[in-house]
């Protein structure tokens, strides 16, 4: 295959870390278009600031962490899916020292974080709180250099191109016109949706336009209602919503209500190492009680020296807002962070679309069940991207010459209004946020389909997805990690089933299937 990037053996669909890994290895057999909205710089991962969870330790084992991510996941995680990421994570952990990532080590191994939910220090980060950052530098390094890796910057996929149910390739927005790129496997990593919503940890770019892109080709989405919200992002006026990463409180750091007053203890025995489902909600009801808009973190009691170099970054922009890490209390309030819904996939992270794969956070591997446990996304990248390109090297996939060729080259559709897209995320916080009802719920549907009835291009999808959640949300009614509804306080055990939308058939439920222990 030449290196014409409009015919690909493989189109990857988005720079994060799951589109660069499962690039990187799809380039050892054969080109690779790597298509991205945005500079391959501006993505979630980039941001990613505690690390990546694996059982790397030898007090560790992929037993404990999968036992500690069923927790968390409250009885909806697969736990074949779970079995998979957690046997497979150290290789992946390796696989990454391999391509020179760097992560920080202490003279006897790796330097371990804790976090909340997981029963043993398992977070391996490079820079300290930077792991984002080095990973995608070192991983960008390597797709730039590498001659079978066209990368193509700037440039959103505005379709996805299906031919007799396959996926063919996609159509998107370049130079102003509409360019069409064909591959013979199509791997979609778009990443999620949390920007969707006005208070969010995640980069502008993150507004789930790859769940629209795979739902209109025809793909099965799942656990759209998990929407999952950071505990503690920073919370000062005029700020964005940074987010202080968990490791701060895996490091003993403390949470203070607006009395001063330490509250965790009392919601839950694990403190303020609770899954952050737990957290959150705990927080959200002591600002409710003191009818405040934030808590406040406290490392005051942590030795200052450790806090500064394990949490460089973070203390750095604390202090751009005249904020001491080490000294003054730190207000944080929950905002929206992970989608843990996506598009459905299976163990190969093969959709329901032949052909098209979906991996991070875009896809619904079903590892997070209803509350992903910290750091365990980075992972499910990696885990997935690599099994991605596994499956479609040893598919059957259509060889290129059957496909239509020479469409496109018209104008591309507009992009939308970015007043439309704020109307959108204002109606996701006020009634599709942390805390749900019917009520606020059914109106929130009902603004989302006539956004979507009157938009075109991005916006549009934007819309569709935002009622995709919606209406997921409104359909459970119970309560369960992070799907809280005020109306439906309590978990139903007759709710352990995911919730499954495809775009031409009616909403099915598909009950927990329980697996044998590793
Ligand atoms: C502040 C922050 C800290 C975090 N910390 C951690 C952590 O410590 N550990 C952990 O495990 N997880 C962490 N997470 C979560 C984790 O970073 C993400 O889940 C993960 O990086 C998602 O990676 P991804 O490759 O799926 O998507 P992303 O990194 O979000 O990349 C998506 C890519 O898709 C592109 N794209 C989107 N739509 C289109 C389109 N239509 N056409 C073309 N391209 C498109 C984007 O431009 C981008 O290149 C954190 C998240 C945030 C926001």
């Amino acid at each position: 295959m030449g290196a014409d990037a409009r015919e690909s053996d493989f189109l990857v669909i988005g720079a994060g870390l799951a589109g660069l890994y499962a690039a990187l290895r799809a380039a050892e057999h054969g080109h690779v278009c790597l298509l991205t909205k945005t500079s391959i710089s501006e993505t979630n991962s980039a941001w990613a600031q505690g690390g990546i969870a694996a059982a790397v330790d030898e007090n560790d084992s992929p037993q404990l962490h999968r036992e500690d991510t069923l927790t968390a996941g409250r009885g909806l995680c697969d736990e074949r899916a779970v079995d998979v990421l957690v046997r497979e994570g150290p290789q992946c952990i390796k696989e990454l020292e391999r391509l020179g990532v760097a992560f920080d080590k202490t003279p006897s191994g790796y330097e371990l974080g804790r976090e909340g939910g997981h029963s043993r220090r398992r977070i391996v980060h490079a820079g300290g709180s930077s792991t984002g950052q080095r990973v995608v530098a070192r991983l960008s390094e390597l797709i730039v250099k590498n001659p079978n890796i066209t990368l193509i910057e700037h440039t959103p996929v505005i379709e996805l191109l299906t031919a007799d149910g396959v996926c063919v390739g996609a159509k998107v927005a370049r130079e102003r016109a509409e360019q069409i790129v064909l591959a013979r496997a199509t791997i979609l990593a778009t990443g999620g949706a949390a920007a969707l919503y006005l208070r969010t940890t995640n980069p502008p770019g993150a507004t789930g336009e790859g769940i629209a892109l795979a739902y209109l080709a025809g793909a099965e989405l799942a656990d759209l209602e998990f929407i999952q919200f950071h505990p503690t992002a920073l919370a000062v006026p005029g700020a964005r919503s940074f987010l202080i990463s968990e490791a701060v409180r895996g490091e003993g750091a403390y949470l203070l209500n607006a009395q001063g007053e330490r509250f965790m203890p009392k919601y839950d025995e694990r403190a303020e190492l609770a899954p952050r489902d737990v957290v959150a909600r705990a927080i959200w009801e002591e600002m409710r009680k003191s009818k405040t808009d934030h808590v406040f973190l406290s490392l005051r009691h942590l030795d200052p020296k450790g806090v500064r170099s394990r949490f460089a970054n973070i203390y750095e922009t604390c202090l751009q807002y005249g904020l001491d890490l080490t000294r003054d209390l730190i207000p944080v309030a929950p905002a929206a962070h992970y989608t843990i819904g996506g598009v459905r996939t299976d163990l190969w992270a093969e959709t329901t679309v032949k052909n098209l794969f979906a991996i991070g956070e875009v896809s619904c591997t079903g590892v997070h069940g209803a509350n992903r446990l910290a750091s365990n996304s980075l992972l499910e990248c990696l885990v997935f991207a690599r099994r991605a390109v596994e499956a479609a090297v040893r598919g059957d996939l259509t060889p290129l010459a059957s496909f239509p060729k020479g469409k496109g080259e018209s104008s591309p559709p507009p992009l939308g209004e970015e007043s439309t897209l704020s109307a959108i995320k204002q109606l996701m916080t006020e009634h599709v946020g942390l805390v749900r009802h019917r009520a606020g719920l059914e109106y929130a549907i009902q603004q989302l389909s006539r956004i979507e009835s009157e938009s075109v291009g991005l916006v549009r999808s934007q819309a569709l997805v935002a009622r995709l959640i919606a209406q997921s949300a409104l359909l459970r009614t119970e309560t369960r990690g992070v799907h809280v509804r005020s109306d439906f306080p309590h978990e139903d055990p007759n709710w352990q089933a995911h919730i499954i939308v495809h775009k031409d058939r009616p909403v099915r439920l598909e009950k927990y299937l329980q697996k044998e222990s590793l």
